[in-house]
């Protein structure tokens, strides 16, 4: 379980984005995290993985704790050790290597070759489309085969909490759902914590069990997934309707 308590985030000393942000990620569960443009949902992962001190960020006031130890004092390569792994927006992969160079280097931190050979199998498991594509250089890939080898690509290092930046954009939605469809059934079957952040309110709510509305930097509403599909704030700013 991962808990943000009262999380205050400052960029360059002076710039501050989040101004009290509490949550909590259950285990083996997926959380969304929604808001629109700037609200500071990208913050927030950063704030959990460790990677705002390359950005001049600093949490501030607050803790963010995973099974009751600190994350924000850590670096970030000893977040990924916890097992805490961030998926960044904008599906980086390395473009001149194939999709299964890519999972090679998501299994760096294996020891064992035949641990990154399962590891790798895992993950084909989920996604079979990768493994269709296992030898094509993945700057070749479609946008929802990049997206799914990134998540791959985290999944090497057997995370048990991922945390997914904005996997819908730019994607046909049927594309999304079935990707948020895989997400579920490792947040199941794997026991994987993941939080999702999300401007799709839509479809997030579809597969998130819980989920937060992030408007300037707090959370102004949060609720089972289920119920904030029905609220009528998050309909019409939200989900558009
Ligand atoms: P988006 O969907 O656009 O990524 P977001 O909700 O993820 O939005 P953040 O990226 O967390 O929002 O940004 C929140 C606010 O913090 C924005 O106003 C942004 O300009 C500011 N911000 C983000 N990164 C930095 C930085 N490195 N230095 C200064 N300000 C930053």
């Amino acid at each position: 379980m991962i808990t943000l308590n009262n999380v205050e985030v400052i960029y360059d000393s002076v710039i501050l984005v989040l101004k009290g942000v509490s949550l909590t990620v259950k285990e083996a569960s997926v959380t969304t995290l929604l808001g629109a443009n700037g609200a500071g949902k990208t913050t927030t992962l950063k704030a959990v993985s460790g990677l705002l001190r390359a950005e001049r960020g600093e949490v501030t006031k607050g803790s963010v704790e995973f099974d009751g130890e600190r994350l924000d004092r850590l670096a970030p390569h000893e977040v990924v050790k916890r097992g805490v792994v961030q998926v960044f927006e904008g599906r980086r992969v390395f473009e001149h290597l194939t999709t299964e160079e890519n999972l090679g280097a998501g299994g760096h931190i294996q020891r064992e070759g035949a641990r990154v050979k399962e590891g790798i199998e895992r993950v084909y498991q989920y996604f079979p489309m990768l493994k269709e594509r296992r030898a094509v250089q993945s700057g070749y890939l479609s946008g929802g085969e990049q997206q799914m080898l990134v998540i791959g690509r985290a999944l090497m290092s057997n995370p048990k909490v991922i945390l997914l930046d904005e996997p819908s954009l730019g994607l046909a939605p049927l594309l999304v759902e079935e990707i948020f469809g895989i997400v579920r059934r490792l947040s199941h079957e794997q026991k994987l914590t993941v939080l999702l952040v999300e401007q799709n309110a839509n479809l997030a709510l579809e597969v998130a069990e819980h989920g937060y509305v992030m408007e300037n930097g707090r959370i102004v509403l949060d609720g089972p997934a289920a119920a904030l599909r029905n609220n009528a704030d998050i309909k019409e700013f939200y989900l558009g309707l």
